[in-house]
């Protein structure tokens, strides 16, 4: 048996992008309060709109990837962005 499945998170997209959804696989449902502390890694679920998952690619020390497996979106970030916090802020102000 594993751990459920928690979404914690959902950041609209511009330009009719769709979404992305940040789940989180834990036993203990996650603390709100730290949800945005969470660190970015390849580890971490994000899904698009799409239904694909969202594969974060680190491409070199100043820029990383979000890279849908499904439909090919791509989302540059820079790599001082670290924690879900920070791209929740980044996506909506982009
Ligand atoms: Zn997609």
């Amino acid at each position: 048996m594993s751990a459920p499945v928690w979404k914690v998170l959902s950041i609209p997209l511009k330009d009719g992008e769709g979404k992305l959804e940040i789940l989180v696989q834990q036993w203990k449902k996650p603390d709100k309060t730290k949800l945005k502390l969470i660190r970015l890694n390849s580890e971490l679920l994000i899904t698009h709109s799409c239904f694909g998952l969202m594969k974060f690619i680190e491409v070199s020390k100043d820029k990383n990837i979000l890279h849908c497996v499904v439909c090919s979106l791509r989302i540059s970030l820079p790599s001082s962005i670290k924690t879900l916090g920070e791209l929740e802020e980044y996506l909506l102000n982009a």
